[in-house]
This record gives structure tokens, C-alpha cells and sequence, in this order.
């Protein structure tokens, strides 16, 4: 029973008749590493799988179409057959390529590459459905390619709401530890405001707009976030990757990258490039809590 040109043989009758497993799913690109002379193993994000670790054959050999979809955040629809300990992606569709919109524009871009990192960091287990996550992930590709809002704040944005499905949402409306609604401080190993008697030495004490910009990301309110100030939103970034660097374990690398472009702009911004602004931005606003 042959199947006509372009027909994903993805039905269960010939799953069975072929003896392999295959299955089908969406998903996002979080990273690619070599595997011998000419493979890649491909970690994805998939929507109905949760993230998959598959193994692309061949692709470092050839300047092959099939390994220029398999590259970091592209969204792709994929077929893979399940492997003893790798699945084996066989087919793969492009989507939607964020990659090529982020390339071009390097705010985005690390950005993307510090939502990508969190998406693996954040779905530990492999092959545990996360379609939470997934949705999230896509959702923050897609408003940093649009462009609509600043690309840190859609960062922020995907941290926090990223944070809370993992179980980890910050208290920003009261204490964290009694309840209390006139909070004073942020304490992160606390997990979020605190109150004046709960409240640990050495705590962060942002301002209420920083935290009202924090609540809006986390509601997704962006006419709210888009209105807030530069230095709100300069010490809501700070507050959030401190967070979000407690939460986990080793911390997320990219971030250093975000943090470094947003110093440099800053720097530039701020004295036209002399070396001191640029030395004092390089330790920014977190190490306070
Ligand atoms: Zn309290």
C-alpha cells in the first residue's frame, strides 16, 4: 500500500507494518551537538512529546537541507523512529525559522539563545510532556521576532511566566512568607516581596513600579510594561535573573551575553564610550540581594 508523494506515514497501521516506531510531532530547536564524524543529536522542545534528544544522520557531511532545519530555534514539524537509546529524526519541515529573523538583530538574538537555555534547563525529564513550556516558548520566539516590544522586557516576560508553570512564580502582591500585603522587599531565597518583619538582611527594596512591572510581565500585560522606565525595567531584569539563577542549579549561561549587550548599550548610551561606565556596567544591579 504505497503512499502518495509527500504523505507522512504517521498512522499507527503503519507504524505496525513497518516494525519501527515512528512518531510525529512540532517542536522547537534548543540545541545541537556533534555525535562522531558526521551526525548531530538534536535536543527539541516538541509539543505533545515534551523535550526529545533524536539524532540527525548525516548531516555534518552534506550541506544537506535536512540539517539546515535542525538548527537552534527553528520550529519544525518532525517525524522521528524510536531508537534503542536515540530516536532517528527522518523527515523534518521548517515552520516557522526564527533563527533567520533573530541572526540579524543581536539584542534579540541572545535573548533567544538565554529562552532557549531556560526551555532545557526548566523541562528536566525527557519525553515528559510539557506543552505548557512548548506554548510558552513559541509565544516568546515569535513576540521577539515581531518586535513589538523591547526584546529584555519579552525576556523578562518569558522568565517569569516560564518560572511559574515550573512551579517557581515569584509572591509580588504579598509577603512571601506571612501573607501580609504591605510588603517592603525582594528576597529571592524567600521567593519573592516580603514583608518589613519578614523581611532578611540584605534584601533587594526595588521600587513599587518595579515590582508592578514584574506583575505585568508575569500577566502578560504589555501596555503596562511598555509604558514602564528604563530604570525600572533595568532593575526588574536584575531581580528576575537573579531569581531565576537561584532556581536553578548551575545558573543559565546565555544570560551573560544579554547582560553584557545591555551594559554595553547602556555605556553607550551614557558617555558616548569611555571605558569606566562600561567597567561599572559589568556588575550590574543583581548582586544586591
Ligand atoms: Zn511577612
Amino acid at each position: 500500500m504505497a503512499l502518495p508523494d509527500g504523505e507522512r506515514p504517521d498512522t499507527p497501521w503503519l507504524s505496525y507494518h513497518c516494525g519501527v516506531s515512528l512518531y510525529r510531532d512540532e517542536g522547537v530547536v534548543l540545541r545541537t551537538q556533534k555525535l562522531g564524524e558526521a551526525d548531530r543529536i538534536i535536543t527539541i522542545l516538541t509539543k505533545r512529546t515534551g523535550k526529545v534528544r533524536g539524532v540527525a544522520k548525516g548531516v555534518r557531511k552534506t550541506m544537506s537541507r535536512f540539517g539546515a532545519r535542525l538548527e537552534p530555534f527553528s520550529h519544525i514539524d518532525l517525524q522521528l523512529h524510536t531508537g534503542r537509546s536515540l530516536d532517528v529524526i527522518t523527515q523534518v519541515e521548517t515552520l516557522r525559522p526564527y533563527g533567520e529573523a533573530l541572526v540579524s538583530d543581536y539584542p534579540r538574538y541572545t535573548a533567544g539563545t538565554a529562552m532557549l537555555e531556560t526551555a532545557d534547563r526548566l523541562t528536566v525529564g525527557e519525553k515528559e510532556p510539557a506543552l505548557r513550556q512548548f506554548l510558552l516558548l513559541v509565544g516568546g520566539l515569535r513576540t521577539l521576532v515581531e518586535g513589538g516590544h523591547e526584546a529584555r522586557l519579552v525576556l523578562d516576560a518569558y522568565f517569569l511566566r516560564s518560572l511559574a508553570v515550573a512551579g517557581y512564580a515569584p509572591a509580588l502582591s504579598e509577603c512571601a512568607r506571612c501573607g501580609a500585603e504591605a510588603v517592603r522587599a525582594f528576597a529571592i531565597a524567600a521567593g519573592g516581596v516580603v514583608c518589613g518583619a519578614c523581611r532578611p538582611a540584605g534584601a533587594a527594596v526595588p521600587s513599587a513600579e518595579t515590582i508592578a512591572l514584574m506583575i505585568a510581565l508575569l500577566r502578560g500585560d504589555w501596555q503596562a510594561a511598555d509604558a514602564s522606565e528604563s530604570r525600572n525595567r533595568t532593575e526588574c531584569s536584575g531581580l528576575v535573573a537573579a531569581y531565576l539563577q537561584w532556581h536553578l542549579e548551575h545558573g543559565i549561561r546565555s544570560l551573560r551575553h544579554v547582560e553584557r549587550d545591555q551594559a554595553d548599550r547602556a555605556r553607550i548610551d551614557a558617555e558616548r564610550g569611555t571605558r569606566e561606565v562600561w567597567e561599572s556596567a559589568q556588575n550590574p544591579h543583581i548582586s544586591r540581594a
